[in-house]
């Protein structure tokens, strides 16, 4: 089997609203997404999408995939899309880093490979734990009243994780934040406030060593080194995400003890080669993991969650889909969907959703 066809299209995603994180210093209105369809010589095609959330979020850009794209499928071109390891060193080998623009080749790579197993890539990716993998919400920076609203009304679609975003150089104002979402959560409820690298380390210290939270705080200053020393001088656990971009960081993060759970993202990483290297990592150090993507539509939420799947339970948190965040829909119905705060995967084989072609439109290039 061979590449015959390396198809590109980018889409802007507008949210359905204007969303805020790191206390604010970040916002968004619509995100940029790349869309890959890798096309064989039998027949079979896969799909990927990579969304780095927005240019602000992390060193990742929708341009920078798609003109990484541009680089690295000349070199897929004609190779056999079952050797997904030695494609990924390949891409490797011609450019270094970048993770998030091979993430949508890689997603598209086991998508054929599951189609040709007839699998799910949930069954590839370990077996399934479970029916389904809990939702977990995401909640934008606001007022006090205003975050706790929007946790009440992801509560009523039923998620039971939240991730608050906080964050800011106002320590009163996370604090009164953390304080009102406490006395509103439910018992059995779950708070990850995510701060999103706003923090300085003397005030991630102030404010958690302030508030009463039986939750995680989640990326509370820029650096891993900068985390490290608030690990080391507070005592709710940690969670990292923006951070960690390779498996060395994860090695270094667990080495010094930096954190007792990370976020496991697709895009971030380089695709779902990539992210169960660092999930599989994660199981045998005892992390708990939320494993979603950085962004995207129910594509991308797709092929992370078949990840957050095969995922045991004992290590797994919620996960987030960036789907219910979107105005539009490429496969509406289809792929990864909540039921009720329960996300439920498809049983087809490989990724199990495709974006509809109409809606993508003209695309950005086509290498064949
Ligand atoms: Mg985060």
């Amino acid at each position: 089997m061979r590449i015959s066809r390396i198809t590109v299209w980018q889409k802007s995603l507008p949210l359905a609203e204007p969303y805020r994180l790191s206390g604010g210093r970040l916002g968004f209105e619509s995100l940029d997404s790349t869309f890959v369809r890798i096309d064989t010589d039998e027949g079979l095609a896969g799909w990927g999408e990579g969304c780095p959330w927005g240019h602000s979020y992390l060193p990742a850009f929708g341009a920078g995939a798609r003109f990484a794209i541009a680089l690295l499928a000349p070199v897929l071109q004609g190779r056999d899309p079952r050797d997904i390891d030695r494609l990924n060193r390949l891409m490797d080998l011609t450019l270094p880093g970048h993770g998030y623009a091979k993430s949508p080749i890689d997603i598209a790579l086991w998508d054929i490979a599951g189609q040709r197993a007839s699998q799910p890539l949930h069954q590839l990716l370990g077996g399934a734990e479970g029916d389904a993998v809990p939702a977990s919400s995401s909640i934008s920076t606001g007022t006090p009243e205003e975050m706790v609203a929007l946790i009440e009304a992801a509560r009523a679609e039923g998620c039971r994780t939240h991730s608050a975003k906080i964050g800011g150089s106002d320590p009163p104002a996370d604090i009164a934040r953390i304080e009102a979402i406490e006395a509103e959560r439910l018992p059995g409820e779950q708070v990850t406030y995510d701060v999103n690298r706003a923090w300085t380390p003397a005030l991630a210290v102030e404010v958690m060593n302030t508030v009463a939270v039986h939750g995680w705080f989640e990326q509370p200053c820029e650096t891993l080194e900068q985390c490290i020393r608030v690990r080391r001088l507070t005592i709710q656990p940690i969670m990292l995400d923006e951070c960690l971009l390779s498996f060395q960081d994860h090695l270094d993060a667990w080495r010094e003890g930096a954190c007792e759970g990370v976020k496991v993202k697709p895009n971030r990483l380089g695709g779902l080669s990539r992210a169960r290297q660092v999930r599989d990592f994660g199981l045998a150090v005892g992390w708990r993991m939320h494993v979603e993507d950085t962004g995207g539509t129910v594509v991308a939420d797709t092929a992370a969650l078949h990840l957050a799947l095969s995922t045991p339970e004992e290590h797994r948190l919620g996960s987030w889909l960036c789907q219910p965040h979107l105005a539009d829909d490429p496969a509406p119905g289809e792929g990864a969907r909540s039921d009720g705060g329960d996300i439920r995967l498809p049983g087809a084989p490989g990724l199990g959703v495709a974006p509809d072609e109409e809606w993508l439109g003209e695309p950005w290039t086509v290498f064949d």
